[in-house]
């Protein structure tokens, strides 16, 4: 395993790609109907693991897909792998499950491994919203599952929640965020519905079958979620994420701060010393990568410092705290004014971005309009 710095502290994805249905508008790489090959795929991610027994993590997160639908005999194995695999003291250790997927069974593995973080898709509270996003569970069904999760001990617990659902109305945004904090859930993710190519709600959309709250309701969704989420103790720390003091995702502020990460599992990607390593998407193919290399890479790349500039700025932006200018300054020994003094001070004009002294940020216009403002960002590489 060679050139990488094994000293520092590093995160670790873990991509499990199965899904028990997709739903309608997921695009990320998982699938279903695949079920087959979950025993061969876990013993290829137990092996691309082992690649990495010699390094402490800071952060693990298991995700996918849906790694609480993996079957209680490859949790088992995945347990095994994880006996070898070092976690930093503190560390955060983090599983995603889908409501309808969970047993006590297959939670208590998790915890065993030195799970001790859980995240539930669990997107609306409506029956009729979850069924027409294509969900296989009901409210009911997240209630088990949350339940479950506690009784066996998880007490660090996100739900991700979806709005701009078509036939979402704004009283049923506040209800599924009301009943999230009810709940004392400590961390919540609330993500408006991005209508991705290629997925059902796209070609939908292009028939002009789904009927998503127009853009001025979802902007005052949004709107609603910081006001409401801030008001009963939430912090927003990123565009889309809130949380209880210090209970802040450590796993997803390693991709806002463009620090170093492993990726294992087809899908998955790794991001070492600059250099973007890229997994194979395909689930088959990886089995066949790990069997002959001991990886599933097909591909990599050493950013260009630009490339790597641009990133920081894409996901530090994210944050709300925004960047640090002083390590903007330490990590590229530049000044950030030196490369994006024009855009910055373009922006600050139109009031999208604040330069607070220390750190340069979006203000909550600049939030709206995010993709706008962050384009603005990609350097001529010309
Ligand atoms: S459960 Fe998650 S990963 Fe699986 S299809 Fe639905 S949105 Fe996609």
């Amino acid at each position: 395993m060679s050139c990488m710095s094994i000293n520092q502290e590093k995160a670790l994805y873990v991509h499990i790609p199965f899904c028990k249905k997709k739903c309608d508008y997921c695009d990320f790489p998982s699938y279903s109907g695949k079920e087959g090959l979950m025993v061969e795929y876990t013993k290829a991610l137990c092996n691309e693991l082992k690649e990495y027994k010699d390094f402490v993590f800071k952060t693990i997160f298991i995700g996918g897909g849906t790694p609480t639908y993996l079957s209680y005999e490859c949790i088992l194995m995945l347990k095994e792998a994880f006996e070898d695999i070092h976690i930093a003291k503190d560390g955060e250790f983090t599983v995603e499950g889908n409501p309808g997927t969970f047993t006590i069974e297959k939670l208590e593995e998790f915890k065993k491994m030195g799970v001790n973080r859980l995240s539930i898709g669990l997107q609306a509270f409506q029956n009729e919203l979850l069924k027409g996003i294509g969900r296989i569970h009901s409210e009911e069904e997240f209630m088990k599952s949350y339940k479950m999760a506690k009784e066996v001990g998880f007490n660090n617990i996100n739900v991700d929640l979806m709005f701009g659902l078509p036939g979402q109305t704004m009283e049923q945004w506040k209800e599924s965020l009301k009943k999230a904090v009810d709940l004392k859930i400590n961390h919540i993710s609330a993500y408006s519905l991005i209508v991705e190519e290629g997925t059902p709600f796209h070609r939908r959309e292009k028939n002009g079958l789904l009927d998503t709250p127009c853009e001025e309701v979802e902007r005052k969704m949004y709107e609603y979620t910081k006001e409401y989420l801030e008001k009963v103790g939430y912090n927003q720390y990123e565009i889309s994420n809130f949380s209880r003091e210090g209970m802040e995702c450590k796993h997803n502020l390693v991709y806002w701060n463009l620090e170093d990460y492993i990726g294992c599992g087809s899908g998955a990607h790794s991001f070492i010393d600059g250099k973007r390593i890229q997994n194979t998407g395909n689930p088959e193919e990886y089995i066949k990568l790990v069997k002959n290399n001991g990886t599933g890479t097909v591909d990599s790349f050493k950013n260009s410092l630009e490339d790597t500039i641009e990133e920081f700025m894409f996901m530090g932006l994210r944050k709300i705290e925004g960047i640090n200018k002083l390590n903007f300054k330490r990590r590229f020994e530049k000044d950030i004014y030196s490369i994006y003094g024009d855009i910055i001070s373009k922006h600050v004009n139109n009031k999208l971005i604040e330069d607070d002294g220390e750190n340069i940020k979006l203000t909550p216009q600049g939030i709206q309009l995010s993709n706008m403002v962050m384009s603005d960002f990609i350097l001529d590489k010309a």
